[in-house]
C-alpha cells in the first residue's frame, strides 16, 4: 500500500531526530559503545538509590545497580527493545497478522510503545485527520476518542450500530455515496471502532461483522482503528478474531492496553500496524513525550508476572463483577430499562424506558441519592442530543454497591419517566 495519501501535512513533515536516532543506538546490547554522544545526564547523580517491590504472588522486584540506573534514564522511542520484541511475538501468537513480519527485510509491520493506548489513538488520528477529512466510527463511542478527534476539524459520519457492534449493512449504504472507482476529498479515509466491550456500549463486534467491514475498507481504500483496550477481558472462549488477524493489505492500526490488566496508572500501551505508519507515530513521540517512561517499560515490572496469570486474575473478578451487575439489573430494572449482556469489558449500557434524556436524572435525582453514573449523551457526537442510555461501570464498587445502584436508578427512572 502506498500511505502517503493518507499522511496529513503534519505527520509527513515529521523529520526524524538525529539525536533520538543516537539513543537507540545506545540501546544496543551488549552496551559496547563508548558514548560521548547524546545530552544524557549521568543517573550516578540522581538520588535513587534502589526500590523494592512486593508482588501479590509472594515475588519481589528488586531495582538496584544497573536495573535501576537504566529505569532512570532516557530510552528510545519506539520502546525498551526486550518490550517490544517480547509484544511482537505476543501480537503474532494472538492475532497471527497475515502481514506479520516484523523483520527488517521485510519490514511489513512495526509496533511502538506509548503512553497507555489514549496516546497512541491521539498520535494515529493527528497522523491521519486533516480538516474536512471523513472519518466513520460507531457512536456513542469513547468520549477520548471524541475529545482527541472533534478538535481536528473533521467530518465524522456515525455508522449505526447494535450489541454486536457496527452494522456493515449500515456502513455500506453509507458509503454508497461515494464512487469507489473515484474517491474524492470526502471520501472516507478512516475508520474507528472499538471490538470488543465497547465503551461505552459494552458491545462486541462479530468475526462476520469484521470481514464485511474490511471488505468494504478494502472497496473503498480506507484505513482501521482498531482500539482494543477490553481484548484481555472477554469472558468468552474462543477470543474474538481482530481486525488485525483480518489484515492482508495492511491496513489496519491497532491499539492495546496493559491498562486494565496490569496498572492503568503505569500508563503502558501500544501500536501495531504497518511500519511507514507506526515510524510516523514514533516521530510524533520523538517530537513529543520522547519515550514512555523507562522505569514502567523495564521488563521486570511490565513482564514480571506471566500474562496469562494477570489476564486470569484480571478475568476472574471482572467477569464476577458483571454477573454482579446483570443479576442486580434483572431484580431492579426489569421492567423501566432495557440492556445486553456484554461479552467483554466494564460497561453495562443502560436504556431507561420513557426516558427522552438521562442528563437531568443522573447529574441531579441519582446523585441526589448518592449514586454517579454517566449519562449516555458524553458519547454521542453532539453531546447535546437527548439521549435515554446511562453507562454503568461494574469496575470499582463492591457487589453490595453494584446492587444498590439499579435500585435507585429502577426509582429514579420510574419517578422520572416522560
Ligand atoms: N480506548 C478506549 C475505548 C478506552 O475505554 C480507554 C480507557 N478508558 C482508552 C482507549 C485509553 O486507555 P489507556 O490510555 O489507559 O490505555
Amino acid at each position: 500500500m502506498n500511505y502517503s495519501r493518507f499522511l496529513t501535512a503534519v505527520s509527513a513533515a515529521r523529520k526524524p531526530s538525529p539525536i533520538r536516532i543516537l539513543t537507540e543506538l545506545q540501546q544496543r546490547s551488549p552496551p559496547t559503545l563508548i558514548s560521548l554522544a547524546g545530552g544524557a545526564p549521568n543517573p550516578d547523580t540522581f538520588p535513587f538509590h534502589s526500590a523494592s517491590i512486593k508482588m501479590k504472588n509472594g515475588e519481589t522486584i528488586e531495582f538496584d545497580g544497573a536495573m535501576m540506573k537504566r529505569a532512570l534514564q532516557y530510552s528510545g522511542s519506539y520502546g525498551i527493545p526486550e518490550l517490544i520484541s517480547w509484544m511482537k511475538e505476543l501480537q503474532k501468537r494472538l492475532h497471527n497478522p497475515p502481514t506479520a513480519s516484523f523483520s527488517p527485510e521485510r519490514g511489513q509491520m512495526e509496533m511502538c510503545v506509548t503512553t497507555g493506548s489514549q496516546e497512541g489513538l491521539c498520535k494515529v488520528f493527528e497522523m491521519l485527520v486533516n480538516p474536512g477529512d471523513t472519518v466513520l466510527l460507531d457512536a456513542p463511542t469513547y468520549s477520548g476518542t471524541l475529545a482527541a478527534l472533534q478538535p481536528l476539524g473533521c467530518n465524522i459520519v456515525n455508522v449505526p450500530s447494535d450489541q454486536y457492534g457496527m452494522i456493515p449493512d449500515s456502513l455500506r449504504d453509507i458509503l454508497a455515496q461515494w464512487d469507489s472507482h473515484k474517491p474524492d476529498s470526502t471520501t472516507p479515509k478512516v475508520l474507528y471502532t472499538i471490538p470488543n466491550g465497547g465503551n461505552p456500549t459494552g458491545a462486541s463486534m462479530t468475526l462476520e461483522r469484521k470481514q464485511k467491514v474490511y471488505e468494504l475498507a478494502k472497496k473503498y481504500d480506507f484505513l482501521i482503528i482498531e482500539d482494543d483496550p477490553y481484548y484481555f477481558l472477554q469472558f468468552q472462549k474462543p477470543w474474538a478474531s481482530t481486525f488485525l488477524s483480518l489484515d492482508v493489505d495492511g491496513r489496519v492500526i491497532r491499539t492495546d492496553s496493559f491498562s486494565k490488566i496490569l496498572s492503568s496508572g503505569l500508563r503502558i500501551g501500544f501500536v501495531t500496524g504497518p511500519k511507514p505508519l507506526v515510524d510516523r507515530v514514533v516521530l510524533h513521540i520523538q517530537a513529543s513525550t520522547m519515550h514512555t517512561s523507562t522505569l514502567t517499560q523495564v521488563r521486570h515490572l511490565s513482564l514480571s508476572l506471566s500474562l496469562s496469570l494477570l489476564i486470569r486474575l484480571s478475568l476472574s473478578f471482572y467477569r464476577a463483577q458483571r454477573n454482579a451487575m446483570l443479576s442486580s439489573a434483572d431484580k431492579w430494572l426489569k421492567d423501566v430499562a432495557e440492556w445486553h449482556a456484554p461479552v467483554a469489558g466494564m460497561f453495562l449500557w443502560i436504556k431507561l424506558k420513557g426516558i427522552k434524556d438521562t442528563q437531568q436524572l443522573i447529574m441531579e435525582k441519582a446523585l441526589e441519592k448518592e449514586v454517579l453514573l454517566v449519562p449516555g449523551g458524553v458519547f454521542n457526537i453532539h453531546s447535546s442530543e437527548p439521549c435515554p442510555y446511562v453507562r454503568a461501570a461494574f469496575s470499582l464498587s463492591t457487589p453490595q454497591q453494584i446492587d444498590e445502584v439499579p435500585h435507585i436508578l429502577g426509582s429514579v427512572g420510574i419517578s422520572g419517566a416522560n
